[in-house]
């Protein structure tokens, strides 16, 4: 009987396995395809702050920043090259600036932060699953008396960490938004020492390998999706010229929740639920047995390991978790609408 299944061996699931066992759980991982199948195979996986102007998303995204370039400091699939944002078309970048909360300084017209990087999204999830008891088969949960029987493993809880994979998500309150995108590793002249992130992103060369990548077609949108090779031409405007031997194209899906922040916590049944939203208090209301972690929209390797270390410490040692993370902030929504 093991404390938590983790089911899906992507950024979320992998860093939870890490953070829960590191706490003392017993764990095991299931996951349908490989590790980093999903989203996270497809990442470059470039980890870099954001820009904003104060609001919630910049304010956890550069909390999780800050976290996860400590935590990377330990794996050797961290390359902290630092990257260079430069402005969008139209964007007033300047206005940015009184609002940046991380290390930063002004340079080749852009903001320039040291402490970014990439990461080698596959080996280091791989590195972190050592140790972890890890599966591989579709895992279809059934709801048993006191425990949840997953294949044939038994687990106490478990904790559903899917990605865009919705299948096991049958909850009305909560609603995943699905982001394709694609990156090409290729081999390249190009000699970029650090990142640079404008429409696409361009990694560094880091052993004669550049990745090149960009999120941007929301699936069930109707606007066609455009060429993945002129991710190309954005780079080279972004660039200037350079020769490139393509290695390696990944295509990928992400997933994000409609306020673009993680959505973490325990998943419960809205019969369970007052009828007044007010009287709704995330922080008292007892663990449900089944969790999720999801919503890491671009930035699954930014708010993975942040995001996967709070709900650890939410269901070992009962610390609330941030109201703007929660899941319930849904189940309040969902109900002050209407919905029941
Ligand atoms: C092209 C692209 C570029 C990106 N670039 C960056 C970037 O530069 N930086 C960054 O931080 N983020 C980036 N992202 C976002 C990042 O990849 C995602 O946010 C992150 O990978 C999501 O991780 P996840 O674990 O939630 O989902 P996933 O990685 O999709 O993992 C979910 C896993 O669950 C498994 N699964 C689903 N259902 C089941 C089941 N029933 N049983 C067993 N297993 C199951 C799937 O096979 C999959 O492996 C990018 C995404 C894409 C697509």
């Amino acid at each position: 009987m093991y404390d938590y299944c983790i089911i899906g061996a992507g950024s979320a699931g992998v860093h939870t396995a890490y953070f829960l066992q590191r706490f003392g759980a017993k764990v095991a991982v299931v996951e349908k395809g490989a590790v980093a199948a999903g989203g996270s195979g497809a990442a470059g996986a470039f980890v870099s702050p954001r820009l904003g102007r104060g609001g919630p998303i910049q304010r956890w995204s550069n909390e999780a920043f800050q976290f996860c370039v400590k935590f990377y400091e330990k794996t050797p699939f961290f390359y902290q090259t630092g990257l260079l944002r430069l402005p969008k078309e139209g964007e007033d970048f300047d206005s940015f600036e009184p609002f940046i909360d991380v290390k930063y300084e002004r340079k080749d017209g852009g903001f320039y932060f040291p402490q970014a990087g990439i990461v080698k999204a596959k080996e280091h999830l791989e590195s972190l699953l050592e140790g972890i008891d890890t599966f591989y088969f579709e895992a279809k949960p059934i709801r048993k008396d006191g425990y949840w029987e997953v294949g044939r493993l038994r687990a106490k809880e478990i904790v559903l960490a899917t990605g865009s994979d919705d299948e096991l998500l049958r909850v009305p309150y909560l609603s995943i938004g699905k982001t394709s995108g694609v990156r090409f590793d290729v081999r390249s002249d190009l000699a970029l020492s650090y990142n640079i992130h404008k429409k696409v992103s361009v990694s560094a060369n880091i052993d004669g390998i550049v990745a090149i990548g960009a999120t941007h077609h929301r699936l069930g949108s109707k606007n066609p999706a455009s060429n993945p090779l002129s991710l190309f031409e954005e780079a080279k405007r972004m660039v200037g010229e350079f020769r490139y031997e393509i290695e390696q194209m990944y295509c990928g899906v992400r997933s994000s929740v409609n306020d673009h922040l993680p959505v973490i916590g325990s998943l419960y049944d809205l019969k369970s639920m007052p009828r007044d939203w007010r009287k709704i208090d995330g922080s008292s209301l007892p663990k449900s047995g089944r969790y999720i972690i999801g919503g890491l929209g671009g930035r699954g390797f930014v708010f993975g390991p942040f995001a996967a270390m709070l709900l650890a410490r939410y269901l070992l040692y009962d610390e609330p978790l941030p109201e703007e993370l929660n899941v319930v902030r849904f189940i309040k929504r969902y109900i002050k609408r209407g919905g029941r």
